[in-house]
């Protein structure tokens, strides 16, 4: 479904990534784990449009994405939750759930992922109309999982859902990415430095360092692997 080949990405002169390859497999959920600073979020932001591709290239379903704008990259399926969520907080719950399938027009198909969404988080319903940013902070990120659903992606890229959540709350969203990966037919690519959580969800992942990928292996090798335990589960 997605292949990174040899990706170049910077921020102006600084250059972050380096030829970076990551291949992704329609219904799979993959990881990329790695310390702060490593350029986990970089990486979602090259393949969702928002930083630009230096060299090399993003294939989505086949077509080269390395130059396609955010807002169509969003039409041809890839929705992206953005780390620290950036919910609308002025809006409704409801409102931003619409902003979300704001390039839609099939009412029923809508209807059915509101439907959807409501059964996947029940607390989204009873707040309709709350301003989104009055939400707790695990509020925020269902909105936010909700909001990218609600595009009807093919692929949905994730960044640090566990963010400043209580541990209780990483647990179930972490079960709730494994249900639309299964139910809803959702490609997932998980960031994370919560790399024992991910792991526990994902089918394979890439470990980044310095803006290169290091290892890639099954997440049941990458939890055995004692390097990966020493650097990133604190065992
Ligand atoms: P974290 O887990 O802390 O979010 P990360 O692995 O997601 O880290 P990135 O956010 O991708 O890392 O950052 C990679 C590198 O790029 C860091 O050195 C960071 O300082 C730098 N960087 C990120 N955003 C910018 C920016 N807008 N301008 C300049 N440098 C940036």
């Amino acid at each position: 479904m997605l292949e990174l080949r040899n990706v170049n990405a910077a921020y102006g002169n600084i250059q972050v990534l380096h030829n970076i390859d990551l291949e992704i497999h329609k219904g799979e959920i993959i990881t990329l784990i790695g310390a702060n600073g490593a350029g986990k979020s970089t990486t979602l932001m090259a393949i969702s449009g928002i930083v630009p591709v230096r060299s090399g290239k993003i294939l989505f379903e086949g077509k080269n994405i390395s130059k396609v704008s955010p807002e169509k990259l969003v039409s041809m399926g890839i929705s992206q939750v953005p780390e620290g969520r950036h919910i609308f907080p002025e809006l409704t719950v409801m409102e931003n759930l619409d902003m979300g399938a704001f390039l839609r027009n099939d009412a029923k198909g809508i209807k059915d992922d509101l439907d959807y969404v409501f059964s996947l988080f029940p607390i989204l319903a009873d707040r309709k109309s709350q301003d989104g940013g009055t939400l707790s902070g695990g509020e925020q990120q269902m909105l936010a999982m909700s909001r990218a659903l609600m595009a009807r992606p093919k692929l949905m890229l994730l960044d640090e859902p566990s963010m400043g959540l209580a541990p209780l709350i990483i647990k179930q969203i972490f079960e709730i990415v494994k249900r639309i990966n299964k139910e809803h037919n959702t490609t997932i690519f998980l960031v994370e430095q919560n790399a024992n959580q991910a792991l526990h969800v994902a089918d394979r992942g890439y470990v980044i360092e310095n803006g290169v990928i290091t290892i890639s292996d099954s997440a049941e090798n990458l939890l055995k692997n004692q390097d990966i335990q020493k650097a990133y589960l604190g065992i």
